[in-house]
């Protein structure tokens, strides 16, 4: 980032210069193969008051699409739990996702890519699925959320910045611009923290219940009642805190795509997004 683009965003003014020159107004899709730009990955431009915005699901109206995320969380303290022998990853969720050839969106810390970098450049470099930032350390930046730590807002940027960082080094080449605060938890001051990144919030619609869930049934049943035509469904990718997600996973797959779904990034659903907040 030049001098000029950190200044221009510390002012609140030209927020979108920041790490993607010429990014558009509103959302727009990636240029097409045929166009001499640079493939770039759409994005949500910060409103007029210099809040990063928040993508909550894609048009109802284009199509059976759904969108599965999965939050790849492990806590900054919790290195220690890693040791004692507790598995924050679930290589076969990723199995089963690629056996069934679902597209899926995954939101890695950089704590958990550091943890798992064999894991992380696999993920990263499967043209399936796409790599986006869920912080590094996995701390909230509101007050209370879910009995997370939390981190001072002012340390959001550079949480942020240290998790594309870790996820370069495990191998992830091309991590998208998109944020999912730690926990769902934000306010508007993280918004306009948020803005000079470049990246967009990525809350979502539709809750797996996934987190501690000892029936995959009920997950499943969940997500089955709740996607609609442009749903983006959370669940995570961790097996100590989502036990069955895998099992929920090969159920709701073949039961959306019977009712004629189809599964796509989130940065399908956002390129497709041209003007919906
Ligand atoms: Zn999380």
């Amino acid at each position: 980032m030049t001098a000029l683009c950190a200044l221009a965003c510390a002012a609140g003014a030209a927020l979108t210069a920041c790490g993607a020159p010429d990014a558009p107004p509103a959302a727009r899709p990636a240029p097409s193969a045929t166009s001499a730009a640079p493939s770039r990955p759409p994005t949500l431009a910060p409103g007029p008051s210099g809040l990063a915005r928040v993508f909550e699901h894609g048009p109802r109206t284009q199509g059976k699409t759904v969108a599965l995320t999965f939050d790849a969380d492990m806590t900054a303290d919790e290195g220690p739990r890693a040791e004692a022998g507790e598995h924050f990853d679930n290589p076969q969720l990723i199995a089963t996702l690629r056996r069934l050839k679902v597209p899926a969106t995954l939101f890695m810390t950089g704590r958990w890519a550091d943890e798992y970098p064999q894991e992380a450049r696999s993920i990263g470099r499967d043209p399936l699925f796409e790599v986006a930032n869920h912080s590094y350390s996995h701390y909230a930046f509101t007050g209370s959320c879910y009995g997370l730590p939390t981190f001072s807002v002012d340390r959001l940027r550079a949480d942020v910045e240290r998790a594309y960082t870790a996820l370069r080094k495990a191998g992830v080449p091309n991590a998208m611009p998109y944020f999912r605060f730690p926990g769902g938890c934000y306010d508007r001051k993280a918004l306009k923290a948020l803005a000079p990144t470049g990246a967009t919030a990525v809350q979502w619609d539709v809750v797996s219940g996934d987190a501690f869930a000892t029936d995959a049934d009920a997950v499943a049943q969940q997500v089955l009642d709740g996607v609609r035509p442009g749903s983006v469904v959370v669940m995570h990718c961790t097996r100590s805190a989502a036990p069955v997600t895998e099992q929920a996973v090969r159920t709701i797959v073949p039961e959306l795509r019977a009712k004629g779904f189809r599964f796509v990034k989130v940065s399908q659903l956002i390129g497709a997004t041209s003007g919906h907040r």
